[in-house]
């Protein structure tokens, strides 16, 4: 008989393995066991996911495609296919939603799910996660692994333990379940980098390291106040997640954080008008995101990298948050650089923050008035597209001589 997870929460962190290369193994049985590369295929693809055998090579996701193919040159390269992951996702989420309706997703292969209130209905934390592993398994084929904890941070850290490592030239099958009893996680924490709590990149890395900090342990020995005065107010949070304490909630909403799409382009644009049309497709994009989910957004950022890989970002708020694709264009052409059709342009990526539900604008009247109404016209945009197709209503500006273009939600963003 197991024993009892106790009165405090029980959080499960799941994350598929390698998704997008399993589902490209699964729809394809005979690269089974063989090094897989999904991602962009053009001269400046990146890497959005590898297998387990292509990893024992040294390729990993967010690198250049050309880089992973010269580590691995025996690899099958697949461009991915969003809308089939999109569709496994669902089942996927189908799954965890049988066991709680608590669940925040983080991206398509990786939730949070609150179990808690589950323990009745399903039995412990434990048991609960490896039916959950046992059920992806058998009906979607795919591998799951599963973290059992008392706080997000902490489950997401159990699971990364839980997955297949790589030893050598080796892959060593997942443990696939990773539970850190209540009252633990401390000892858990203690030797990890400080790198693996949430928050915690290059810079902030850095700093600690600049006081000796390096591990978990170390930090949680530095006084409150040295903290405070090298890392301000988020010293403390991150003391407190060393200490394994974040009452950090598992909430659908606190699930869409941004919404945010981007492109690398096989060769720089250096055209007013190139850059123009792909700026309305991503904004197109985006605000098409958003309607779906009934967001609107305070904050619109542009992301633009230039051919030598300086990278800038340029914000701006609305006063009145809105998903109008209009609006968005609108202060994204502001916000361009004027020099980026002269030096080039490498990346584009549009990202909407600081969202909200659509009905908490429809206060502001007046000019409220003209963002309601246009965001109605997005709706519509929207269900017309979901009844005919993403490519039955578009902005003017996409329709090129000879063919529709349509950026599709994550068409293409690997390059
Ligand atoms: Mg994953």
């Amino acid at each position: 008989m197991e024993r009892s997870w106790g009165p405090g929460r029980a959080i499960l962190h799941a994350d598929l393995d390698c998704f997008f290369a399993s589902v490209e193994v699964l729809d394809d049985p005979s690269l089974k066991g063989l090094p897989v590369l999904v991602g962009g295929t053009g001269p400046r693809g990146v890497v959005a996911a590898a297998s387990y055998e292509a990893r024992v090579f040294g390729a990993r996701s967010a690198m250049s495609m050309s880089m992973a193919q010269r580590l691995c040159p025996t690899a099958k390269v697949i461009a991915g296919r969003y809308h089939r992951y999109k569709e496994v996702s669902g089942q996927f989420f189908s799954i965890l939603e049988s066991f709680t309706d608590e669940i925040e997703s983080v991206g398509l292969d990786e939730a949070f799910l609150d179990v808690t209130g589950a323990q009745k209905l399903f039995g412990t934390p434990t048991q609960i996660a490896v039916e959950l592993r046992r059920r992806v398994k058998k009906e979607l084929s795919l591998s799951v692994c599963v973290g059992v904890a008392a706080t997000k941070q902490v489950a997401k850290l159990a699971s990364k333990r839980a997955k297949p490592t790589i030893s050598g030239s080796k892959v060593i099958p997942a443990r696939g379940v990773g539970v850190v009893w209540p009252g633990t996680e401390v000892t858990f924490l203690a030797p990890l980098s400080v790198r693996e709590l949430w928050g915690v990149g290059p810079k902030t890395q850095e700093k600690l390291k600049g006081i000796g900090v390096n591990k978990v342990f170390e930090l949680r020995a530095i006084p409150d106040a040295k903290l405070l005065s090298i890392l301000g107010k988020g010293g403390l949070h991150l003391k407190r997640l060393a200490e394994g304490k974040d009452d950090d909630p598992v909430s659908a909403r606190v699930g869409v954080k941004s919404i945010s799409h981007e492109q690398t382009y096989p060769s720089d644009l250096d055209d007013p008008t190139a850059i123009t049309t792909e700026l309305a497709r991503l904004a197109d994009a985006v605000a098409a995101t958003a309607s779906k989910k009934g967001l609107v957004a305070r904050t619109l950022t542009l992301k633009l990298r230039y051919p030598d890989f300086t990278t800038i970002t340029r914000s701006a708020t609305f006063d009145i948050p809105t998903s109008s694709r209009g609006q968005i264009l609108l202060r994204l052409r502001e916000l361009l650089p004027q020099d980026a059709p002269a030096v080039g342009v490498r990346l584009l990526g549009v990202s909407l923050s600081n969202l909200g539900e659509v009905q908490s604008t429809q206060l502001h009247l007046e000019d409220g008035m003209k963002s309601v109404r246009q965001e109605k016209l997005d709706r519509s945009v929207v269900a017309i597209r979901e009844k005919f197709g993403e490519d039955s209503l578009v902005p003017a500006v996409l329709i090129e001589k000879d063919a529709i273009k349509v950026k599709l939600a994550h068409d293409a963003q690997w390059g």
